[in-house]
């Protein structure tokens, strides 16, 4: 694929790459669409197909690269395992022909990337619900707080000034973190040796600020502070800014004016069908991917 080298094309999702083989026989089960211009893409029974770049996965990330490689002048086919296109963007039905988000579901500043893409697509926003008190539950007592202070999205427990110092050195220290490429960070090594767990009970006193740090991870992450590196965590801080505005945890965790401000119309799910309609039948569903060769010469095998 000369001309789009494969650092570049990954570059091109919106979001994390989806492994893309270039030139490179994949084994698809049961792709289900008319073959491509030559050989590649070979089904077990069905006919082989070819193109430049074999996409693996119809996520955001694939059908990005496969739209930027077809606007680039390259013949393109997108393998995907499931039936659908959106990968971790899913809309799922209510049963009265509306749907609620069952993956990404929200949009906020410094997401310049899927703005754009949403634009471009024609899919519009409207304000996340936010009207009333949030609830914060700690040590069996439930207490209301409202988020338009000063402190946002973070309950008004004693350990929130505890809190804000570990905040601001995660901030300072995610500066030095290279979006994507975490591991060029000076102090990498250093930080991709001790957890966040580890990290948080050595820099804050308080059991408020250490319940709130890990209910910040839990809640954004989905593990346990204990289960994922200082590094990692700094790498995703760093990634909620952008060129203008370095990332901070509460752009993170706020509605107003953070992660969650803003939903798609119609759903999330939107963004990825109509990407895959574009590229239309370059799309294969069913088609799950169980290897990836590599042939001398062509460089597919
Ligand atoms: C519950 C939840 C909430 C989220 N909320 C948000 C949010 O509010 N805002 C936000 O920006 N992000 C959010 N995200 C993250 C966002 O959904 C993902 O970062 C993004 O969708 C990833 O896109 P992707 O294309 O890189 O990967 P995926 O969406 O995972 O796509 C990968 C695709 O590859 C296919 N595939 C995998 N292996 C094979 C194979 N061998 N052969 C063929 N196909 C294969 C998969 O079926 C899938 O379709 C959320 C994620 C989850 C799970």
């Amino acid at each position: 694929m000369s001309g789009v080298s494969r650092r570049r094309l990954l570059g091109t999702g919106a979001l994390t790459a989806a492994a893309t083989a270039a030139a490179t026989a994949v084994n698809a089960s049961s792709a289900s669409a008319s073959p491509a211009s030559a050989t590649a893409a070979a089904p077990p029974g069905g006919a082989a197909a070819s193109a430049d770049v074999v996409v693996v996965g119809a996520g955001l990330s694939g059908l990005c690269a496969a739209r930027d490689l077809v606007a680039a002048g390259r013949s393109v086919i997108v393998l995907e395992a499931r039936e659908r296109p959106g990968g971790r963007v899913y809309g799922m039905p209510l049963g009265d022909g509306t749907t609620s988000e069952g993956g990404a579901e929200f949009i906020g500043p410094t997401q310049d990337r899927i703005a754009a893409l949403a634009a471009d697509l024609g899919v519009g926003t409207f304000a996340t619900y936010n009207t009333g008190k949030n609830v914060y539950y700690r040590n069996g007592k439930r207490s209301l707080y409202a988020t338009d202070g000063l402190l946002g999205a973070v309950p008004p427990d004693w350990g929130v000034f505890d809190l804000q110092l570990a905040l601001l050195s995660l901030g300072n220290m995610a500066k030095s973190v290279p979006v994507g490429e975490p591991w060029k960070a000076p102090k990498a090594e250093e930080w991709d040796s001790q957890t966040f767990y580890t990290w948080s009970r050595s820099n804050s006193f308080s059991n408020g600020a250490r319940f709130l740090m890990d209910a910040f991870v839990s809640s954004t992450l989905s593990v346990r502070s204990r289960d994922v590196s200082l590094l990692y965590v700094l790498n995703y801080i760093a990634s909620a800014g952008n060129e203008s505005s370095p990332g901070k945890v509460d752009r993170l965790i706020n509605t107003r004016d953070g992660a969650q401000e803003l939903r798609f119309v119609g759903g999330s799910q939107e963004i990825p069908v109509r990407l895959a309609a574009k590229l239309g039948d370059r799309v294969r569903y069913n088609a799950p991917v169980r290897s990836v060769g590599v042939r001398d010469g062509a460089g597919a095998g």
